[in-house]
């Protein structure tokens, strides 16, 4: 087999949300770009868990207050133009702010923004590895059924969820509160055949959840997520959870298939005794088990849970958070909130996406550099779309010059109509 060599610009290693924005914020900047994803399409956790609300883009404030802008603000423009999205939503009694969006438009959304961008994608290939020397990245190492390959690059910005690329380069890591200690993970249920969901059958769900447990049926959550799908009057259900260490495949492999048989046991407490659900039918779970925490990049500042809270900012900020800290701490358990002070947001400084000790990686989305509570709020995907964003730029700019300017990043973010 002849060895096959590529080279690069800017390699961004997952293309998730953050990695998308990442990717084209690059390009943006002139960067020839690579973005690497093992998944058959892109998206991260928002196609492949089916997570297709996406919170952070607004704050919780009343008037709405729109917070993130950029490439995520252009894929929901075009998302809605599609006419496949509803929202800004506001959960009645949460009063969080979500945009609720259809899976196969998103997909065509992405693959349309990446083209036109110049971005070069890539799908199926799932990296294995990093060359570094003298303090940088010189290469990465990829897998697809041809067996591996090389791709060099000037930068790099890891956006694998997982921080990857940064374990794989020998960077700062830290995970979960302490090694596996992490959020817990949940399947997403698809549920069809039903015509609609209020608050009236919200509570006869959690009426017949509460029946079924009395009559002993293994259930691990009372209270969840329901939500109706756009384009559909498909439901989205988010009940099933379970301990998970997305870092082994034996234990996601248990996870998945625990919350596997969970669904079932959901859709038939449902079908049983949720008046307009008795003809339901699960149209899909997954396709993957959502994995919300594993690793955490050590950047050069540690975004603390007290900078989201007191609303802190920072001189070289480069994208802001709305989001409140959302602690999912283990299975059954109701989610914890903490509020960000004036329900406005926090600024997030670039320092947070610089990866510490390797001289050209960045990171972006659930992994930038944040302590456990600051974590609850960072990793919703509006966040991760801008946080990828900066952390794109920032890597084009290196790539360019071997220097970067936190003012530089931040005149090319307002640039791309960016919130900063
Ligand atoms: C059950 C659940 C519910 C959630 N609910 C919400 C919600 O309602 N709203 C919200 O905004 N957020 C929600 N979140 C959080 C949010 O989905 C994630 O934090 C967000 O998607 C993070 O984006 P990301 O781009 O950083 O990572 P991801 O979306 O995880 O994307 C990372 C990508 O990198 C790829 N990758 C990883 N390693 C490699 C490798 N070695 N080689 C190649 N590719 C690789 C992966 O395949 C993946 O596509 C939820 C999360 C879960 C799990």
């Amino acid at each position: 087999m002849s060895e096959r060599r590529y080279s690069f610009d800017v390699v961004v290693v997952g293309g998730g949300t953050a990695g998308i924005a990442a990717a084209i914020g690059a390009a943006k900047v002139g960067a020839k770009t690579l973005l690497i994803e093992k998944n058959p399409y892109f998206g991260g956790a928002l196609t492949h868990s089916s997570v297709f609300t996406i919170c952070g883009m607004y704050s919780m404030k009343d008037p709405l207050e729109l917070v993130v802008g950029g490439v995520g603000g252009e894929v929901l423009e075009h998302v809605r133009n599609m006419g496949m999205s509803y929202g800004p939503y506001r959960n009645p009694s949460t009063k969080n702010v979500g945009i609720i969006v259809d899976p196969e438009a998103v997909k065509t959304v992405f693959d349309r923004m990446l083209i036109h961008n110049k971005v070069i994608p890539l799908l199926h290939c799932q990296v294995t590895n990093a060359i570094v020397s003298n303090g940088e990245i010189r290469a990465i190492e990829c897998f697809d059924h041809s067996g591996f390959f090389t791709v060099e690059s000037k930068a790099f910005v890891d956006a694998s969820g997982e921080a990857d690329l940064t374990a794989f380069a020998g960077g700062s890591i830290r995970a979960g509160k302490h090694e596996s200690d992490f959020q817990i993970g949940s399947l997403v249920m698809r549920i069809g055949g039903v015509s609609h969901i209020n608050n009236l059958e919200r509570t006869y769900i959690y009426e017949a959840i509460k029946q079924a447990k009395i009559e002993g049926v293994n259930l691990t959550k009372e209270k969840g997520a329901l939500i109706q799908m756009p384009g559909s009057n498909d439901i989205l259900a988010i009940f099933a959870d379970a301990q998970i260490n997305g870092l082994d495949s034996f234990s996601i492999t248990n996870a998945e298939m625990y919350t596997r048989d969970q669904a079932w046991k959901y859709i038939n407490v449902f079908k049983k005794y949720v008046p307009g659900f008795e003809n339901a039918y699960l149209v899909q779970t997954g396709p993957s088990i959502g994995i919300r925490e594993t690793r955490h990049v050590i950047g050069e500042y540690t975004l603390t849970g007290e900078d989201v809270i007191e609303g802190r900012s920072h001189e070289d900020s480069v994208a802001l958070g709305g989001w409140p800290v959302e602690i999912h701490a283990a299975p059954g358990k109701p989610v914890i909130y903490k509020q960000i002070r004036d329900l406005s947001y926090y600024q997030i400084p670039l320092r947070a996406l610089k990866e510490k000790t390797t001289k050209n990686l960045w990171c972006s989305g659930r992994i930038i550099s944040c302590d456990q509570t600051a974590f609850g709020s960072a990793r919703v995907m509006g966040t991760a779309f801008a946080t990828g964003h900066a952390a794109g730029i920032a890597a084009s700019l290196y790539a360019q010059s071997g220097n970067v300017n936190y003012k530089s990043v931040q005149q090319h973010l307002i640039q791309q109509k960016a919130l900063i």
